[in-house]
């Protein structure tokens, strides 16, 4: 799309307007204030309180350079009621001589910002300041502070975007009753009001986002998000599925060969996936249950009622422990039945892997792998279901060429699944492009998993409670310290700690496992845990996701400090899944971070996934918290959706009601707010 109001400016200027997501003239409408500054009022330098923002007006007696401690400029100034110091560290000379001009001149200067105490009495450092005429007006209203990058002044940002809302339409979209309903004050009044609050508008309003002018603000954004991925949705639903209709022999007979019987949860979202694949179009459902609640029998359901269709079913994990674990789960349910079942992943020896391609275009019915089934070279004779496990470990990329790997003209209806719960609001926000199901309800007869916090100090009365846990004929997993920065680093401290513990535990079989390892090595130390024939699985941090080995029933987390919640959570899930009292020792290391005794706070007292979820929501604030969702979802820049939740219910009903009843509204809303970036959206 050629963009023909682009905002003029020189080249380099417009490359670093870009970062700002600024492109459009009108992009510049919503690049609202971060903050505002009060340039309405002068205070008397004597009166000025230390550390809050000021303007004070005053003349230059003096301005030298010094250089001790370091180089430096000073000016002494004052005005009727005191004096006051200014300096400067980084400093132009061009800066020295306009001083210096104005002290000569007896011009005055006008002063921005904190005055503070320093070694001889008052003093500003880093000042903004202008000289200025005797007689010159002070600005009617607060100045607004923008977001900006290097190299964009705000002068040149706020020379940029007065003219362009002069220009700009900012005409109401909505209904001006229904806007008057909800509080919400029309679009363009709140635009201008945001960009030069008028004389008497409460700061701390502003500030605090709390405005009516900010709600409208935040209102329009949540509501294009959710147009847009509403519209996503819609236009997803127009692509025609294979209707993947049976009878539910295939899926009754895997039911009754279950040592379990499916939990209430599990038996309702079963029968909502079933008749999604029922339907003409491409199911996009995603499945969130906590860790343990049984997503694999429930995606297995669903891969027996495409295979009893007449299609096939693809299962994508992203590790290669986890795909091997579902291939082995999902082999032992499927064949028995006599589904044949397949397996690719990156490292199969090149026989192997030509030979499972084969299969995949021919006979297979699941091809169960990792990402290595997105690859080009993958065919798939009849693709009916996707499944993607543990969804939101893969981007939305990867995601799209799954789904790209259906029939001509007919992508393959799917599921994903992810045991990271998010709140409902934020469900609500940031899945409003799919269908969601929830399992709400573990399977019965789950001990609960005590957690315990122990100071690595006590190491030794943690390696003793090892050693009697395989006593009891349990087994027990021990995960090494994170290490982020590097992953040699972190090898290394998974390689001391396997050493570490064989030493100290030397009576018993203490296994290792981690990234480097080559994939059959990894499989092989899983294989002999779940066996029982490791009594302690060492680990790093790839055990994070799905594995399951019901017999273990300890894990210690070393420098549990270190990891996030949801990590923690995820870990302390492989534990508690068969009928043995559970333990998870968190050992930390003082001192403790706020936020690290927070977090570790937060996992002791919790063992609810959606619980946690919420709590590191409120923690961490939901930027970061669904960072993962990278892109396809612009983050919001304005709206707090925990904060603003009244806000989404309201963008989301408005959504639906515009996209059936004024869909030339949708679209330009849609403009004003994503303009050139609802191309991104598409996914
Ligand atoms: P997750 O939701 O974390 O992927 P899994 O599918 O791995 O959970 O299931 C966890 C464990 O619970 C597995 O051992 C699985 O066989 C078992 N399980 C699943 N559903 C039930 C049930 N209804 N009753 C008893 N055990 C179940
Ligand atoms: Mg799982």
């Amino acid at each position: 799309m050629l963009v023909t109001d682009e905002i003029k400016a020189p080249p380099a200027i417009q490359a670093r307007l870009r970062k700002l997501g600024l492109v459009r003239r009108d992009d510049l409408v919503l690049h609202l204030p971060l903050r505002y500054e009060d340039e309405t009022r002068l205070t008397p330098i004597d009166d000025a309180p230390f550390g809050v923002p000021v303007q004070v007006k005053a003349e230059v007696l003096e301005v030298s350079v010094q250089f001790r401690p370091r180089r430096q400029l000073v000016a002494r100034v004052a005005d009727a009621s005191g004096e006051l110091v200014l300096r400067f560290v980084n400093f132009y000379g061009s800066q020295t001589r306009q001083l210096e001009k104005a002290r000569d001149d007896g011009r005055k200067l006008r002063l921005f910002g904190e005055i503070r105490e320093g070694f001889f009495g008052a003093e500003m450092v880093h000042p903004r300041y202008r000289p200025v005429a005797e007689n010159e007006a002070l600005p009617p209203s607060l100045t607004p502070v923008y977001p900006t990058t290097a190299g964009v002044s705000q002068n040149a940002l706020r020379k940029l975007i007065l003219p362009a809302l002069g220009a700009a339409d900012l005409g109401e979209l909505l209904d001006a009753n229904w806007c008057r309903e909800h509080r919400l004050p029309a679009f363009g009044d709140a635009v201008h009001l945001l960009h030069a609050p008028p004389p008497g508008v409460s700061e701390e309003s502003l500030q605090g986002r709390t405005h009516p002018a900010w709600r409208r603000i935040k209102f329009d954004e949540v509501l294009a998000q959710q147009l847009s991925l509403r519209r996503a949705y819609l236009a997803r639903r127009q692509k025609g599925a294979p209707r993947l209709s049976a009878s539910g022999e295939l899926a009754r007979q895997l039911r009754a060969a279950l040592p379990f019987a499916l939990t209430g949860a599990q038996a309702r979202v079963s029968a909502e996936i079933a008749a999604d694949m029922a339907q003409p179009y491409p199911m996009q459902r995603l499945l969130q249950g906590d860790v343990g609640s049984g997503k694999t029998i429930v995606a297995a359901l669903a891969a027996c009622q495409a295979i009893e269709a007449g299609y096939q079913a693809a299962f994508m994990a992203p590790t290669e422990i986890l795909a091997e674990q579902h291939y082995l789960k999902l082999r032992a349910w499927l064949e028995p039945l006599g589904i044949q079942v397949a397996w690719l992943t990156g490292s199969l020896k090149k026989a192997a892997k030509r030979a499972m391609l084969l299969q995949a275009a021919s006979s297979a019915q699941l091809i169960v792998g990792t990402h290595a089934l997105i690859q080009d070279s993958v065919d798939f004779a009849r693709l009916g279901l996707a499944i993607i496990d543990e969804q939101h470990r893969f981007g939305v990329a990867q995601r799209l060429e799954l789904r790209k790997k259906g029939e001509k003209n007919a992508p393959p209806h799917q599921l994903m699944m992810s045991a990271t719960p998010i709140p409902r609001t934020l469900a609500m926000s940031y899945y409003a492009d799919l269908d969601v199901s929830v399992l709400d309800e573990l399977p019965p007869g789950r001990r609960p998993i005590r957690t315990k916090l122990v100071s690595d100090v006590r190491r030794a009365e943690v390696i003793a409670r090892v050693r009697s846990a395989v006593a009891t004929g349990r087994q027990a997993y021990w995960v090494c310290p994170l290490i982020e920065e590097s992953e040699k680093l972190q090898l290394q401290t998974a390689l001391d700690t396997h050493a570490a513990l064989c030493a100290e535990l030397g009576e018993l079989r203490v296994g290792l496992v981690h990234g480097r390892l080559k994939s059959d090595e990894k499989a092989a130390a899983m294989a002999a845990f779940a066996a029982g024939e490791i009594d302690v699985l060492v680990a790093t941090t790839v055990i994070e996701v799905g594995v399951d080995v019901p017999n273990a029933s300890l894990m210690v987390i070393e420098h549990a400090e270190r990891f996030g919640l949801s990590q923690l959570h995820q870990l302390r899930g492989r534990v508690g899944r068969g009928a043995h009292d559970s333990v998870c020792v968190l050992l930390y290391q003082k001192p403790l971070s706020q936020a690290a005794r927070a977090r570790l706070k937060i996992i002791y007292e919790n063992t609810d996934g959606f619980e946690i979820a919420r709590q590191d929501l409120h923690l961490r604030g939901p930027g970061e918290f669904v960072g993962s969702r990278q892109s396809g979802v612009p983050l919001l820049r304005y709206a707090d959706l925990e904060l603003d939740i009244d806000l989404v219910e309201l963008a989301r009903a408005q959504a639906e009601y515009l996209l059936r009843h004024a869909p030339d509204v949708s679209g330009k809303h849609l403009k004003r707010w994503l303009g050139s970036r609802e191309e991104l959206l598409k996914a």
